[in-house]
Parts: structure tokens; sequence; C-alpha cells
């Protein structure tokens, strides 16, 4: 069956001679592998089209029995160039696509993941600032759509609006994705945020104490930039800065609270490259 669809590239490596297996994202399909005849000769039909992080339209033969179908034509729609040559920007969009290729099932249809996808490449592409806020945006938005979004608008005990919060440490729970004041929150155990930066040790990592104790307390501070990093348009929140500190924070707070949800996640290595060769914070 011939089918069209547009699609993102989530990667392309070498297969025999001159070919090339793809992986992509698709707006019907959700996530689908094809193979790209000739595809490393000179003069392919494909041209840079089957580049990664490349937005495309693409024609494959789609066999029902296989889960790898013919790719018969791919045309960029969309290349985005400063993805492309800067490498903070290429490193926080490969780190979405590695998300998107973990998290995504082999052809389900995801049209809301999809959109988001686009919605957070075209924010990478465009915007100023720190794209790696980008990236935290939209692990915030996934964990929404896959129905554990945090609502950390209000304790969850006693109603108090976060925006009257004056100081103090708060406690997430983690498996609600709610959060404590830090009145109701001290009774409550919880991984104090600072072992979540100690190495692991034994069988007592951090990530499985915090699972434990299903709940994390860290600083009013780090709980409000997660909160406007949760809900402020994509192609502003690279606006938002905060210090070196907050920034680990916030990075740990989100490592745990992604793997805490979908268990078999690993490390995301384009991010892990990326703290090794930039200077992210003021
Ligand atoms: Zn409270």
């Amino acid at each position: 069956m011939i089918v069209k669809t547009d699609a993102v590239v989530l990667k392309s490596m070498k297969f025999r001679g001159t070919s090339k297996i793809v992986t992509f994202y698709t707006r019907r399909y959700g996530k689908l592998k094809g193979v790209a005849k000739g595809a490393r000769e000179m003069k392919s039909k494909f041209g840079a089209a089957l580049e990664p992080m490349t937005r495309v339209g693409l024609v494959l033969y789609k066999k029902e029995t296989r889960d790898l179908h013919l790719i018969s034509q791919c045309d960029i729609l969309r290349s985005y160039k400063r993805i492309h040559t800067d490498i903070e920007r290429m490193a926080v969009t490969l780190s979405v696509l590695e998300l998107v290729n973990q998290l995504a099932h082999q052809e389900e249809e995801n049209p809301l993941l999809y959109s988001l996808v686009l919605e957070t490449m075209d924010a990478i592409e465009m915007s100023e600032g720190y794209p790696l806020n980008i990236l935290y945006a939209f692990e915030l938005r996934v964990c929404s759509l896959f129905g554990f979004g945090p609502s950390w608008d209000r304790c969850v005990r006693c109603g108090r609006a976060s925006d009257d919060l004056t100081g103090g440490n708060v406690v997430l729970q983690l498996i609600k994705g709610a959060m404590f004041c830090p009145t109701c929150g001290e009774e409550q155990p919880a991984m104090e945020y600072e072992r979540l930066l100690r190495k692991r040790q034994g069988s007592a990592s951090p990530a499985n104490v915090a699972k434990r104790l299903g709940n994390l307390r860290i600083p009013l501070r780090t709980h409000q930039i997660l909160r406007r990093l949760s809900t402020a348009p994509l192609e502003s929140v690279g606006a938002i800065r905060y210090h070196e500190s907050t920034g680990n924070e916030l990075d740990a707070t989100l490592r745990l609270y992604l793997r805490y949800h979908f268990e078999d996640l690993k490390p995301l290595k384009s991010l892990d490259i990326l703290k090794q060769i930039t200077t992210l914070y003021i």
C-alpha cells in the first residue's frame, strides 16, 4: 500500500552498500522505519531529505506485515537552518528527538505529540536565549500529554496558591505531579534535593529512594521556574533565566520525574553532550 504523510526524521543509519535505514516520527502512523535504497549514492534522489532534524513529506510503500517499509519519495518541507548550524540548538533538538524515539510506540498515531514536536522544533529554530529551556518545557508538556502533567499551582492539601508562597521548600508528589506548600510539606516524608545530586551508591540510588518515599523536597524558586516552563508559550521560554544552581536543580528534578513515570527511559546522550560543550547559565 502506498501511503503519504509528513514526518520528522529522527535518525538514519547506513544499510548495506548504498542504502540507509531511516526512523521517522510521522503525523499519520507515529514512529516508523523505512529503507531508502541508493540513498548514499552521489546522485541520490533523496538529497539531504533523510538527515535527522528535518521535516519531510514522505511517500512509502507500507507493508502491513513488516516493520521496515520501502521509502519511495522524501522531500524536504523544512530544513531548520539554525538548528543544523548552531551546536546548542542542535544538541537540544537531538535530545527532543531522542526522547520521542524512546517514548513513541511503533506505528501508533499520536497527532498531539506530532504537533508538539513540530512546535518545539520551530521554537528551537526561531527563539533567542536558552534553547535548553525549550527541552525542559517540551518534557513537561510530554508529561501532560501522557496524563501525568504536574499541577503545581496550589497546595494539594490546604489549597494555598503557589503565587502566594514566599520561601522555603515545597514538596513534589511524584506520582500525581502535585505540590505541598512548605507548611504542609514539612510533615511529608520526602527525599531531600541534595541527595539527588549525590553519586549512586549501591541499590540505594537517589531515584530508588525518591521512588520509595514518593516525594521530592525542592526549593520554592526551582518550583516556580518549573511552573513557568510548564505554562509559558514555547517560543518565549528561552528568555527565562536562572542561576546555575537552580539550573542543576531543574535538570535533576526533571530527570527524576521522567524516570519515575517512564521506567525504561535511558539517559539522553545528546543532553549529556550539551552539558559538556556549553556553559549554559549565567
Ligand atoms: Zn499547604
